[in-house]
């Protein structure tokens, strides 16, 4: 069999633990038989990240623009306790927190559905993919605790000296206060990230925030939403048959939990931290949920949901078997190489990515899976297979489509 081209290179940004071996297995088993993959190679694993004082990750986003794709393993975001592990220069940031700041943009996350590992909400029968605006709200909260009677105001002073004064509540007792913030250009790009994504995957969007109390902040949301999609999206979302629709959160939710899925539900940044992790446990697991950075500017970077599976890096080190699942690095790497094929209009990849998937799929359909899964399946004749076996049983099922 000839194999697969690649006209364009894709970005590869490579991890850390358990992930990074699943990686490595992927790559050699389902990957390299079938296409020349051309890659420009990151090593984002934390040793060379050390190495190289973190230029690396910066490299690798800066490689992401230049091509447009890139697919990311897990990777360790170091603390105390991985200082001294790997004996680090420093404690350096989020990987993806610093390609997240050169790319800009809004995370995606979807889960994988499968036959036999089933939503527990019932009349959920398409994936809902869950749009996090990543920026300012309480995440970038000031706050403090009243200790005594007083009264808290916002202040704010323009550079040419005009104020504006708010009281925020007369205290006659303790208490606590806050004050946070978002900016136009941030809501905005997020606006356009999940009308391009959706677009992209021909799905409708819907946008929840509570204007009726929040009237200013959360109506600045709502507002610019609207405008963004009067003025760029309008025409091509009536074209494509697909529908914007925004309502206050609450009926959101409800609305959610009838709904059958296979839509976009865009989320402000506390929204989509709780919201999704009640979608992706709801759907079943973590490890079963695609994750992929959408860039305003159409850059695009996939991983898994999942982080690097410590626990069972440690296992595997010390000779022991492990059942980690690799469904989610899966799809990392065909929602890569789909795109790479849509970009270059490669056909043959795109299809190939298709194929991957549909093999992993059937994989776990005819029973064959690894042991997160085999925990929560309705089937009956489920198979426990280690990490490296599984992989195998999925080569096979593509063997069988190539
Ligand atoms: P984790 O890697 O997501 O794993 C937490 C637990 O979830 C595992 O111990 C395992 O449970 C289960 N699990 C997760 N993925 C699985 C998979 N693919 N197959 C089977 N079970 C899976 O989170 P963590 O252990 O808290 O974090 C480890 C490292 O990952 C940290 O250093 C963190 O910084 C990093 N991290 C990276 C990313 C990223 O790069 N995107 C995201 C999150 C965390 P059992 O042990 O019970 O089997
Ligand atoms: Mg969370």
């Amino acid at each position: 069999m000839k194999k697969i081209q690649m006209h364009t290179p894709l970005v590869e940004m490579d991890g850390d633990e358990m992930t990074r071996i699943l990686w490595k297995m992927i790559k050699e088993e389902l990957l390299l038989p079938y296409i020349d993959l051309n890659t420009e190679y990151y090593d984002l694993g934390l040793e060379y990240r050390n190495e190289t004082d973190d230029q690396v990750t910066i490299d690798a986003a800066m490689a992401a623009k230049k091509y447009g794709v890139a697919v990311k393993c897990a990777t360790i975001t170091p603390n105390q306790a991985r200082m001294k592990e790997y004996s680090l220069k420093k404690m350096y940031k989020s990987p993806n927190g610093t390609i997240r700041a050169i790319l800009d943009g809004t995370v995606f996350r979807a889960p994988i559905v499968v036959k036999g590992i089933e939503p527990c909400v019932k009349n959920w029968k398409k994936p809902i993919t869950l749009a996090r605006h990543a920026y300012g709200d309480v995440y970038k909260n000031t706050e403090f605790y009243i200790d005594k009677p007083g009264k808290v105001e916002l202040v704010y002073t323009s550079e040419d000296g005009e104020e504006k004064r708010a009281l925020v509540q007369e205290f006659k007792a303790p208490g606590v206060a806050m004050g946070m913030h978002n900016m136009d250009a941030s809501i905005e790009s997020f606006a356009r990230s999940c009308f391009n994504y959706a677009l992209d995957t021909k799905q409708d969007v819907w946008f929840g925030a509570k204007d009726t109390i929040s009237k200013t902040y959360d109506g600045r949301f709502k507002e610019v939403f609207q405008n963004v999609f009067e003025k760029e999206f309008k025409e091509k979302f009536q074209d494509a048959g697909l529908v914007y629709f925004y309502s206050l959160i609450d009926d959101i939710v409800a609305r959610v939990m009838k709904a059958e899925g296979g839509f976009i539900w865009a989320c402000k940044n506390y929204d989509g931290d709780v919201m999704s992790d009640m979608v992706s446990s709801a759907f079943g697991s973590l490890a079963m949920m695609t994750s992929v950075l959408v860039s305003p500017d159409g850059y695009y970077e996939y991983e898994a949901a999942h982080g690097t599976v410590q626990r069972h890096y440690y296992r595997h080190l010390e000779g022991k078997e492990t059942s980690t699942n690799s469904v989610a690095t899966i799809f990392a790497w065909s929602g890569a190489l789909r795109k790479r094929g849509e970009l270059d209009k490669n056909a043959e990849l795109a299809d190939f990515a298709q194929k991957l998937e549909k093999a992993t799929l059937n994989t776990i359909e005819s029973g064959k899976m690894t042991k997160d899964l085999a925990l929560i399946t309705t089937l009956k004749n489920a198979k426990v297979l280690n990490s490296r076996d599984f992989i195998l049983a999925v080569r096979k099922e593509l063997d069988k489509m190539m």
